[in-house]
């Protein structure tokens, strides 16, 4: 069986069939194919995600030209069991809490070495 689009009644392969049927639910040939569909959304996504991470990463390099790596382990551990109190996940407060001690730890360090 052949496949036609539905707009300019050019043949499209099964391929492009099933795609178009799948994403559009109509016969389409690529060139209308409607664009600016789900990549853009995926790409503002991913642009979201890099935004997230770069903010987490200035948000690290300001606690490490404060406190160093003692007050950014204090942070995240901090983070991590505020986090998981609202989960009730008692295993990842453990680790939060450990890594909230050595964070402190260093901290104290740090201060004893000025
Ligand atoms: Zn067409």
């Amino acid at each position: 069986m052949r496949h036609y689009c539905n707009q300019c009644k050019k043949t499209i392969t099964p391929a492009v069939y099933n795609y178009s049927m799948n994403h559009y639910n109509h016969a389409l040939c690529r060139a209308h194919q409607p664009k600016n569909n789900t990549s853009n959304n995926e790409k503002s996504g991913l642009e979201e995600l890099g935004n997230f991470f770069s903010q987490i990463g200035k948000v690290i390099s300001f606690l490490n030209e404060k406190g160093g790596s003692g007050l950014i382990l204090t942070v995240l551990g901090a983070v991590i069991i505020l986090y998981n109190l609202l989960m009730f996940n008692v295993w990842t407060i453990v680790v939060g809490g450990i890594i909230l001690g050595v964070g402190i730890f260093l901290l104290i360090k740090k201060e004893q070495n000025k």
